[in-house]
């Protein structure tokens, strides 16, 4: 059987490497699996998959995707693949709520996605004001979510907390 790629790795002038999608994926599509090395700490490329793990991307393709307050990808937690979440159109970046998995960036950052929902700092969701934790309430990872349901005086998810 042979692999279809899903993505390919674009440099569109003045703007950093992304990556594009080479033909329209359908709603719904797995469009990669997030692989690399495991770590305890952060860095520019790893993405948060436990309370204290994350996973490097070193030189995967996956490590182009972008941020957007209104991604185009969701990452699905049983197996840390991301998937589309609409309709993406051939040539389109591929983005990622970077919110949705890390408690504290790296490497925050100010967003210029431009959307009408920003959140304009992107620094991790623990430092989120509770109105912007609950408007990603359905898309976090699970260890954000246990961290937020057993943080004193955090029960935003309508889950109390633990005595
Ligand atoms: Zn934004």
């Amino acid at each position: 059987m042979q692999r279809q790629t899903l993505y390919a790795i674009t440099t569109e002038a003045a703007e950093a490497p992304g990556l594009c999608a080479p033909r329209n994926v359908p709603v719904g599509s797995k469009v990669c699996r997030v692989s690399g090395l495991l770590s305890g700490a952060p860095t520019r490329t790893s993405l948060q998959i436990g309370a204290s793990l994350h996973i490097d991307s070193g030189t995967a393709e996956w490590r182009f995707i972008e941020h957007s307050c209104a991604p185009n990808l969701e990452m699905d937690f049983t197996d840390w693949s991301f998937w589309a979440r609409r309709d993406i159109a051939a040539h389109e970046r591929l983005t990622f709520n970077y919110l949705t998995t890390e408690a504290r960036m790296a490497a925050p950052f100010t967003c210029r996605c431009g959307c009408s929902e920003c959140f304009d700092t992107i620094a991790g969701f623990s430092t989120l004001a509770p109105s912007l934790k609950r408007r990603l309430s359905d898309h976090v990872a699970p260890h954000l979510r246990d961290a937020e349901i057993h943080r004193p005086g955090g029960c935003i998810f309508g889950v109390a907390a633990r005595a």
